[in-house]
């Protein structure tokens, strides 16, 4: 069992520059990266006027540019393969393209669209990234933010200021919902372009605001181990679209449930109107509420334990978290409940969207190997995939490197 590290700034951008001199025989102009996140508790609530608490990877995704005044995006990204595709930035839209080049021209098209990202002639784009695909810690919104703060600075020649880093939130939502077509709410995007070292961010959804709450885990003595369940998943599919529907189709016609009185009972007693066009079971509709509204007084709960240093209260609150996304929301498949049952001692709980990805653990320092011995175990127990592991630290935000 070992512990997956990687790389620093420098070494990402030269890694990245590399890859840029490599495709298109020149040099980029510089090089931006921005990182993955983890989010510690308040899952599927970003969507539904709810609080999470993300921090931002050391994990990070860079991006070597250049300009174009072609208007043609030209874009390689080295990642298990090395990925390319060619597209003028006249053609990008919703559902174009709608792969993994959607992330990234999705995000300049969106950003150019709203004003977020002044002007774009054109770019040349090399990529590579620490953050692991698929895993629950957002390796798309670091694309998208790498590449959205790139071309911001191409644009104005200044590093985005917190106004112009929300506007860039939203142009990278917007590549996520409308070019790819996945349906994600807004947490990855803001972890980020806003995370810094040493903190969390407490982001509440229905005010659009968030607070930098300190995060010092290790002089608590602890450390947030993450283990990958390896178990392939993708947002993409129906699963996190279907999850997001009802709550989606119960506030339509409810109103936010972050003010809904006994939200559960409202909504099976929705579901069992004529409003109901999808069919959806009235007692799905209760669960389902019901823990969009726990989740987000759970959530407001850890955000006061950080303020005061309370990792006790917040380990505590990340396992009813767990379990309320397994039997309410049901989201958690057969690997991540192996590995939440094997760390359960320590605050643990799936994180990101479920149907695969990560479980993370608040472990004492001494108990890191221990823990990552009973994952380990528990999964080959189960016949699963091998898990493997990363520790977190509260890192910075989108950046330029080189
Ligand atoms: P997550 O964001 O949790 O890692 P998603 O399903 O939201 O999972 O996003 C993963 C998708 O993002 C991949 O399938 C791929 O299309 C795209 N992606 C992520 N990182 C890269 C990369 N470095 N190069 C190319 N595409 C990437
Ligand atoms: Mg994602």
């Amino acid at each position: 069992m070992t512990i997956a590290t990687h790389r620093d700034d420098t070494q990402l951008a030269a890694d990245a520059t590399a890859l840029f001199t490599h495709t298109f025989g020149t040099t980029p102009t510089g090089v931006w990266a921005a990182p993955g996140r983890v989010n510690l508790i308040g899952e599927h609530v970003d969507y539904a006027d709810g609080v999470s608490i993300p921090f931002a990877l050391g994990q990070s995704t860079a991006a070597a540019c250049a300009p174009r005044t072609d208007g043609l995006l030209r874009i390689v990204s080295q990642a298990d393969d090395t990925l390319r595709l060619d597209i003028p930035l006249a053609e990008v839209g919703p559902n174009n393209p709608a792969n993994w080049a959607g992330y990234i021209a999705g995000s300049i098209w969106a950003g150019l669209d709203s004003g977020a990202i002044p002007t774009c002639e054109g770019m040349d784009i090399a990529l590579v990234s620490d953050v692991p695909v698929g895993s629950g810690l957002s390796s798309s919104a670091a694309l998208e933010c790498s590449v959205a703060v790139a071309a911001y600075e191409l644009a104005t020649g200044t590093s985005p200021d917190d106004t112009a880093r929300a506007a860039l939130v939203d142009a990278c939502i917007r590549a996520e919902n409308e070019v790819v077509g996945a349906s994600t709410g807004g947490l990855d995007q803001r972890a980020s372009l806003f995370g810094q070292p040493g903190h969390a961010l407490a982001i509440d959804f229905a005010a659009n605001t968030f607070t930098l709450v300190p995060c010092d885990m290790d002089a608590a003595g602890l450390v947030l181990l993450i283990a990958d369940t390896n178990a392939p998943h993708s947002l993409a599919d129906g699963q996190y679209a279907s999850r997001r529907g009802v709550i989606d189709a119960v506030a339509h016609d409810l109103g936010s449930l972050r003010t809904l009185p006994n939200g559960a009972e409202a909504a099976r007693t929705w579901a069992q109107g004529e409003h109901n066009t999808a069919g959806i079971e009235p007692e799905v509709a209760a669960r389902r509420v019901k823990h969009v509204q726990e989740e987000t007084t759970r959530t407001i709960e850890a955000a006061h334990a950080l303020e005061r240093a309370d990792f006790d209260t917040f380990r505590r609150l990340m396992a009813d978290s767990h379990i309320s996304l397994r039997d309410h929301f049901e989201v958690v498949t057969e690997e991540l409940e192996s590995a939440f049952q094997a760390a359960g001692a320590h605050g643990a709980r799936m994180t990101g969207g479920g149907f695969g990805g990560s479980v993370i653990a608040l472990v004492p320092k001494d108990q890191v190997e221990s823990t990552m011995a009973a994952i380990a175990a528990a999964a080959k127990k189960g016949g699963y995939p091998e898990p493997t592991f990363m520790l977190a630290t509260p890192s910075a935000g989108a950046r330029r490197i080189a």
